[in-house]
């Protein structure tokens, strides 16, 4: 009997840090909806690579006209773009 109580009460803590684990998660999901891509004009050299490797069709890029345009609205933030940039032009802030 007397060994139960002592388990019986671990059960109780894990609950509250999985409870609490929960609500770090939650917090952490936060933040990543307040991160944004940016691409910085002054590197990009308009290969429009990142435009080919967006799965969702966020990034557009105009190689003749040099214009790069993101949907906002559209990105996942994944961060494969950013991953296949090869001159570091696009980073969440
Ligand atoms: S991959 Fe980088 S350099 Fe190429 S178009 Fe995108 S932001 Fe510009
Ligand atoms: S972070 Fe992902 S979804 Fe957003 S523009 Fe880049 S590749 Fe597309």
């Amino acid at each position: 009997m007397d060994g139960k109580r002592p388990h019986k009460k671990h059960f109780h803590e894990e609950y509250h840090e999985r409870h609490h684990e929960k609500h770090s998660e939650e917090n952490n999901d936060n933040d990543k909806n307040k991160e944004e891509l940016v691409y910085n004009l002054e590197k990009c050299v308009f290969c429009g690579i990142c435009g080919e490797i967006c799965k969702k069709g966020a990034i557009v890029v105009d190689q003749i006209n040099r214009t790069w345009d993101l949907t906002k609205s559209l990105c996942v933030k994944c961060g494969h773009c950013i991953r296949k940039c090869k001159v570091g032009a696009l980073e969440f802030t």
